[in-house]
């Protein structure tokens, strides 16, 4: 039987404080422990980009990584790794991107995503979206073009959304 969004919810832990104050973590381990929660939100997660000539997967270190393997398995995709600074073995491309205070960088490889092909972007939280928005713009950078982005959820009041205009955004539960 499919897990409604309300039993996902459910399996989504609010930690307080972490991993700094004022921040409430989501912790998303209880869910991908329920083996049907876990499949019905990958199901969730990956239909509304069926069909759609998606080739591969971009998963976002490091939860993302857990989730862009099953969805892409389910668009019959690959699926490719977008990581922090200084984590892949071979050459990289990057791009840095500023946080609240001072700055990061995303990498993937360089060969990662041959020219024209279709990205679907996999994390399980949309926050500030300045994440998102720089695995797009690396996506593009190698020569891919971005289909989508599905988060498992977007913590709305955040307005990550704006980050990443135009953009089809999915989230399967909204905070
Ligand atoms: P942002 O760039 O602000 O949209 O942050 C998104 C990234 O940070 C994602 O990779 C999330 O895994 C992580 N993240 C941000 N806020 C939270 C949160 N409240 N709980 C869990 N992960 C978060």
């Amino acid at each position: 039987m499919k897990s409604a969004a309300r039993d996902l919810r459910s399996l989504i832990k609010d930690v307080q404080d972490f991993p700094k104050k004022g921040i409430v973590f989501k912790d998303i381990t209880p869910l991908l422990a329920d083996a049907q929660a876990f499949a019905d939100a990958i199901d969730q997660m990956a239909a509304p980009f069926a069909d759609r000539g998606i080739a591969l997967v971009a998963g976002i270190e490091s939860r993302g990584f857990l989730l862009a393997g099953p969805v892409a398995q389910r668009l019959k995709a690959g699926v490719t790794l977008i990581r922090k600074k200084g984590k892949l073995p071979r050459k990289t491309v990057g791009v840095t991107y500023s946080l609240e205070y001072g700055e990061d960088s995303l990498e993937a490889h360089a060969d990662a995503v041959p020219a024209g092909t279709k990205v679907l972007v996999v994390d399980d939280v949309l926050a500030t979206g300045g994440t998102a928005a720089a695995a797009c713009q690396l996506v593009e950078k190698l020569g891919g073009s971005v289909e989508g982005l599905s988060f498992l959820m977007e913590l709305a009041f955040l307005r990550g959304r704006a980050k990443l205009d135009g953009r089809e955004i999915r989230a399967l539960l909204a905070y």
